[in-house]
């Protein structure tokens, strides 16, 4: 891409980041209409219990439908989303979606299961208890069926406040679930400071498990360690079936990954998991 320039290499940097800076400003812009403009949706990953063969939930995904750029991933505008303060209108937008086709699911499954993404200054803003207490009333939600999914730097980023807002939530009676397990630094001693029901191990573990003995040791001492602290575990980005035996032999009991299917919009969400052969899920 240099070679292609004429100017210095300090200017083709400056450039590059100059355009890179605009267009995130233009994001920035863009965002302020989206949820208005109602073009944000939520897609659905499903969960994999790999103990009872079925599906128990999903795993809600935001997507953003731009009017101009087509539909727009989370890693092109989430944090800029975060750094410019409006990742707590969608946060709220995020979480009363999910919750909302939550309660439609339960309808069929009472048992269905939500997994919502929380970035970090969503979950230090303060409102986070109240609004999901609100949702779990107006939607009727057994707690425990909503589950949170935090990461795990984003815990450590001020410990002692993020303790006392997971206990708030769980004195709620929402799964608390640690994201991309593995590749920030929590300690045993924080995992069991925080009321945390679940971790779910980073797929960059997965995807070297067949090839990498030191990632299947890993994986292993993750699984004994959950097991011990009796926390449940999912597995992500799981794409193989070499995976997933090795994962359902070391007793890890969830998976979730390309292997069973992408994150889909509702009505594929739905119709998947009704033709997957799994009767207790969205059936009578
Ligand atoms: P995440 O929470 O770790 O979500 C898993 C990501 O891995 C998703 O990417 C999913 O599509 C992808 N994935 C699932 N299975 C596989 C697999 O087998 N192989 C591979 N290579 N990838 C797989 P996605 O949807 O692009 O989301 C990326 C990240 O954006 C999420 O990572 C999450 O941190 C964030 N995110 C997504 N939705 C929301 C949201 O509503 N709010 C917030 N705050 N963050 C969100
Ligand atoms: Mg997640
Ligand atoms: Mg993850
Ligand atoms: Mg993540």
């Amino acid at each position: 891409y240099a070679k292609k320039k004429k100017g210095t290499a300090i200017q083709v940097f400056n450039s590059t980041l100059l355009s890179a800076f605009k267009e995130d400003a233009q994001i920035e812009r863009d965002l302020h209409s989206a949820i208005r403009g109602r073009q944000f949706e939520l897609y659905y990953q499903p969960l994999r219990d790999l103990e009872q063969n079925t599906y128990i939930g999903a795993e809600a995904l935001i997507r953003w439908h731009h009017p101009k750029r087509g539909v727009l991933f989370p890693a092109s505008f989430i944090d800029i989303a975060e750094q410019s303060g409006m990742i707590n209108s969608i946060g709220s937008w995020v979480l009363e979606a999910a919750c909302r086709q939550l309660n439609l699911w339960q309808h069929h499954n009472a048992d269905m299961t939500m997994h919502v993404n929380v970035s970090a200054r969503q979950f230090f803003s303060g409102n986070l208890f109240e609004q999901v207490w609100q949702l779990l009333t107006r939607y009727r939600l057994k707690p425990k069926t909503l589950i949170l999914e935090i990461t795990e730097t984003e815990l450590m980023g001020d410990i002692r406040h993020a303790t006392f807002l997971c206990q708030e939530l769980a004195e709620l009676g929402v799964g608390l679930a640690i994201d991309d397990f593995g590749t920030g630094y929590s300690s045993m001693r924080y995992l069991k400071q925080f009321p945390i029901s679940k971790l779910k191990i980073d797929r960059s573990f997965i995807s070297d498990l067949t090839v990498s003995r030191e990632s299947r040791e890993i994986v292993s001492a993750i699984i004994a360690m959950a097991s011990a602290l009796n926390i449940s575990l999912t597995a992500e980005g799981v794409e193989t079936l070499e995976q997933e035996a090795f994962l359902a032999k070391s007793f890890c009991h969830q998976a979730q990954g390309y292997l069973y299917s992408p994150a889909l919009r509702e009505p594929e969400f739905a119709q998947f998991i009704l033709s997957a052969k799994s009767p207790s899920v969205l059936t009578h």
